[in-house]
């Protein structure tokens, strides 16, 4: 029985290393869909600000050609008025080259509104820039990296099972099935010490009739509040 016990303390051993081995391959991989959803969020947004910046270029140009013609309009209105004579046509141009400089005046507040908004995106731009490119690298090393890490994983995956296939077939098979059901239930402890009268797995007190019957090893027992399968060590 303690020959069948040992086993069953290998076999859980050997359970845990691969169970491990397969939470780090699970959380390599969810490192490089991390690293590809950070390049995509800063491209994204790199996307979304290079169209503003265009469309603030273009109403930049927009506004400086506006601009231009609203200040020749302006001189040949002066020129104009220097030359008029008749005072009615000279109010009537006075009139003209107020609207035209409060038009200019516009211009020039819708101008500067558009050229402070556009530093913060231009610093911005200039970051994700950089992000971009870091994160991008940063991938394409992650990946060749991790390939050659989930490899090495693997391997060692396949080396845990054939010794475990072979460790299991020395375990009789109903005691195998239950041994596997406890591992699977209990968070990857089905065998535990029972010691000075409890059970380690559940911490639980032992009935004692049980307890000297474990330390005998003359049969397998379980715990009867966690169905762990105990082992006594001396
Ligand atoms: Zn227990």
């Amino acid at each position: 029985m303690l020959e069948e016990i040992r086993r069953l303390m290998e076999l859980q051993t050997l359970d845990r290393t691969m169970r491990e081995l397969e939470e780090s391959l699970s959380t390599i991989a969810g490192r490089v869909n991390q690293l590809q959803e950070e390049s995509q969020k800063y491209s994204k947004e790199l996307e979304l600000l290079t169209a503003q910046e265009q469309e603030f270029s273009a109403a930049r140009r927009k506004l400086e050609r506006e601009l231009a013609e609203g200040e020749a309009r302006l001189r040949n209105k002066r020129i104009r008025q220097n030359m008029v004579r008749n005072e009615k046509e000279l109010q009537a141009l006075n009139h003209e080259v107020d609207a035209l400089k409060e038009e200019h005046q516009r211009l020039e507040a819708e101008m500067l509104a558009l050229t402070e908004a556009a530093a913060p995106r231009a610093t911005r731009l200039a970051e994700l820039q950089e992000l971009l490119s870091n994160s991008q690298s940063e991938l394409v090393k992650g990946e060749k990296e991790i390939a050659a890490e989930v490899e090495e994983l693997k391997g060692q995956l396949a080396r845990h099972r054939r010794e475990r296939e072979k460790l299991a077939r020395e375990v009789n098979p109903p005691l195998l099935q239950r041994y596997e059901m406890i591992f699977s239930r209990r968070q990857g402890v089905a065998v535990a010490v029972a010691k000075a009268g409890t059970c380690q797995g559940c911490m639980r007190l032992l009935p004692p009739q049980l307890f000297n019957e474990i330390q005998k090893h003359l049969q397998i027992h379980f715990c009867p509040n966690c169905q762990r399968i105990l082992y006594f060590e001396g």
